[in-house]
Formats: structure tokens, sequence, C-alpha cells
């Protein structure tokens, strides 16, 4: 028996398909191209146990039914990782809604027109910001748990990009959720949902950094590539993190313990500044003093302590019942493996 994983070329998705494999599943991929399957396989050492099927763009109808159709009888576990995590876009609808919204729906069809009495658990990777309310981030008498929603609607979504994204995924989960609500007769399948804050942490392979990483790792690359007089606002980015190997471990456990179906996992370690990125790197990296901003040191979360909304995510932990790996550790095997790549470590 298989486990399905969609966007297997994703920073997430290579890292659960990694834990896939050493755990001896049969792991089906999906990639958008022939060449991106080929590099994946590859980069896995062409694992006969691992699959790639491509399903070009997911907010095309029946995106997946062909790859569902030909697996149907094999796949035990379907992990839906597949979403744009980006903010380049002028149609917030198009390039983020669609997709997010329509793969979901669709890979859900897929089972249900072919797989429907093979899979047995879905876990669909969605994101905090499924449950975040964009204006209260920073209200420190607010609360949120694995019941709370981000309150943004189809016109509040669309007010920007980085806010479109996040609707986009509150959107997709609803739709998972609406799904297994309508088809829970007809459908096996249990569902688990993972909502990971700011995922940061090393690529899988070393041979995937390049000039610019995904949208989270970004955060740390341009930092390094900044320069110490480039404009440098300490609370520029201030939200939770999470480290990459934690999410992957966490998608497995939402498919193979019984205390996760019809979960949300908030993926929360804590919180964190830009500011408290800057101090890990010019604490741990020598080679970057002088070539970075500084700050005002100590004065983020690590130095200060968390401000703004309580994520209580005690749930989570409960079931998962592993600790995290830390914001330093997170933070320096990100920052390390970009600067071995460059030749600088
Ligand atoms: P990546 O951009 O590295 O991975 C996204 C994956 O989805 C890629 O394989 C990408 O393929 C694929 N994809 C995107 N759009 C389409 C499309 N239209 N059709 C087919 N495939 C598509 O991002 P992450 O690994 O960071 O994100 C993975 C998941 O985790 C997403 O659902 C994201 O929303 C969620 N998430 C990420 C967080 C983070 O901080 N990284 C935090 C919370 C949630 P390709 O690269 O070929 O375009």
């Amino acid at each position: 028996m298989s486990v399905f994983v969609s966007g297997a070329t994703g920073f997430i998705a290579q890292h659960i398909v990694g834990q896939l494999l050493e755990q001896n599943y049969k792991v089906i991929g999906t990639a958008r191209s022939t060449v991106k399957a080929d590099k994946l396989k590859s980069q896995f050492g062409n694992n006969p146990n691992l699959t790639i099927e491509i399903v070009e763009d997911i907010s095309k109808p029946k995106a997946f039914d062909a790859a569902i159709k030909k697996h149907a009888k094999d796949i035990k576990y379907v992990l839906h990782t597949a979403s744009p995590f980006h903010f380049d876009t002028e149609d917030i609808v198009k390039d983020l809604f669609n997709p997010a919204i329509e793969g979901t729906k669709d890979i859900l069809e897929s089972i249900k027109r072919h797989a429907a009495d093979t899979v047995e658990r879905v876990v669909i990777t969605s994101s905090y910001a499924a449950i975040m309310d964009f204006d209260r981030e920073a209200d420190d008498t607010y609360k949120v748990t694995e019941s709370t929603w981000n309150p943004d609607t189809w016109k509040t979504g669309q007010a920007n990009a980085v806010r479109g994204y996040c609707a986009s995924k509150k959107f997709a989960e609803e739709a998972a959720w609406a799904f297994l609500k309508e088809n829970r007769d007809v459908v096996k399948f249990k569902l688990s949902v993972v909502n990971p804050v700011y995922v940061f942490g090393p690529q899988q392979f070393d041979s995937d950094v390049s000039a610019k990483l995904n949208t989270s790792c970004e955060i740390v690359n341009s930092l390094i590539h900044s320069s110490p007089e480039s404009s440098f606002d300490p609370a520029g980015m201030y939200g939770g993190y999470i480290d990459v190997r934690d999410v992957a471990k966490a998608h497995l456990l939402a498919f193979q313990k019984e205390e996760t179906i019809g979960q949300r996992l908030i993926l929360h370690g804590g919180k964190f500044s830009s500011q408290d990125i800057a101090d890990v790197l010019n604490e741990d990296f020598p080679q970057l003093k002088g070539k970075i901003p500084v700050g005002k040191p100590h004065t983020g979360v690590l130095g200060v302590g968390e401000k703004g909304v309580t994520v209580d995510n005690s749930k989570t932990k409960q079931i998962l019942g592993f600790k995290f790996i830390s914001f330093r550790q997170t933070i320096h095997d990100t920052a390390a493996q970009i600067l071995k790549h460059e030749g600088k470590l």
C-alpha cells in the first residue's frame, strides 16, 4: 500500500517523502513536469519505492484524476501539500484562491471517484494562515486554538497578496471539511489537517539551495544576502516558527495516529521577529559579521519575550507527543546549508 503525496517537489513535501521512504513506505508523488519528476527521483537515488506522476496544474478540472485512477487500488494514505505559496500575483483569485481551493476539492473528488474504498486517511497541509486574524495578531488579549478560524471573506481576503494567500488556505481547508461532511457515507477516509506557522530549516537536498529559496526560507536567505546598511526593521517580521523536519514528522503522525482523526494540528514552536533571526546569524556565523544588519541585539522575542496574540496549541503538542526543534537550531541549520553551498562555511 502506498502514500500519495501531491506537490512532492515542494520544500516541505521533499522532507515528507524523505521520512516516508526512511520508514519504508511506497510513495507516489506528483510533480508539474517530467524534468522536475526526474530530478526528484534522481535526488532520492532512484529509490524503487518512489514513483512520480505528472500533475501540471491543480487549478485545472480533474487535475489529479489520471494519477489517482492509475494507482487507485494501491493508495491507502493521501497527503495533499500542493498549493501556491508566494505573493507574486496581480490576480489573487486566479493565482492563489483557485489552485488552493480547486486543487483540494479535485483531489478529494478523485479519491471519491476512484479510491473511495481504499484510501483510509487524508492529510491536508493547511496553514496557521487559516487560523489567524490579521487584524488581531498584535492583540495581547486575543487567543487562538485549534478551533479558531481566519475571519477573512472572499472580498477582504483580496486586500493584498499576503492576505490573499492566507485566505486561500482558509477557503481550501474549509472546502476539505465541507467535502467530508457531504460525503461521509461515500468515502472511507478520515481527515486530519496540519496548520504550520512559518516553516524554516534546511532544504532536503543541498543541491536545491539557489539564489532564491521557497517563500519562508527566503526570509533567512535574503537577510544573509543583505548588507549592514540595508534598511532593517527589527520587528518587520513577527510570527511563529516551526522546523520543516518537524512539519514532515507531523504529517506522518497525522495519518499514523488515531488521535489525529478529525483534528487540526497547529505546528507552532514559538514566536520570532526579524531581530531574532539577525541575532542568530550574527552570533553563530562570524563570517557574516559586518556584512548583515545587527539591529538592536536581544530586543526581539529571544531577548524580551513574546507579545501579541497567544497561540495555544497545547492540544496539538499533546496529540503529537514530540518536542519541536528550537528557533536557534532551525535558523542555524537553514543558514548553515546556504553558507555551505556558497563555500562560506
Ligand atoms: P513550495 O512552494 O516549496 O511547494 C509548493 C508545492 O506545490 C510545489 O511542489 C509546487 O510545484 C506545487 N504547486 C503550487 N501551485 C501548483 C499548481 N497550480 N499546480 C500544481 N502544483 C502546484 O512551498 P512549501 O513547501 O513551503 O509549501 C507546501 C505547503 O505547505 C503549501 O500548501 C503551503 O501553503 C503550506 N504551508 C507552508 C508554510 C511555510 O512556511 N513554508 C507554512 C504553512 C503552510 P512547483 O514548485 O513546481 O510550482
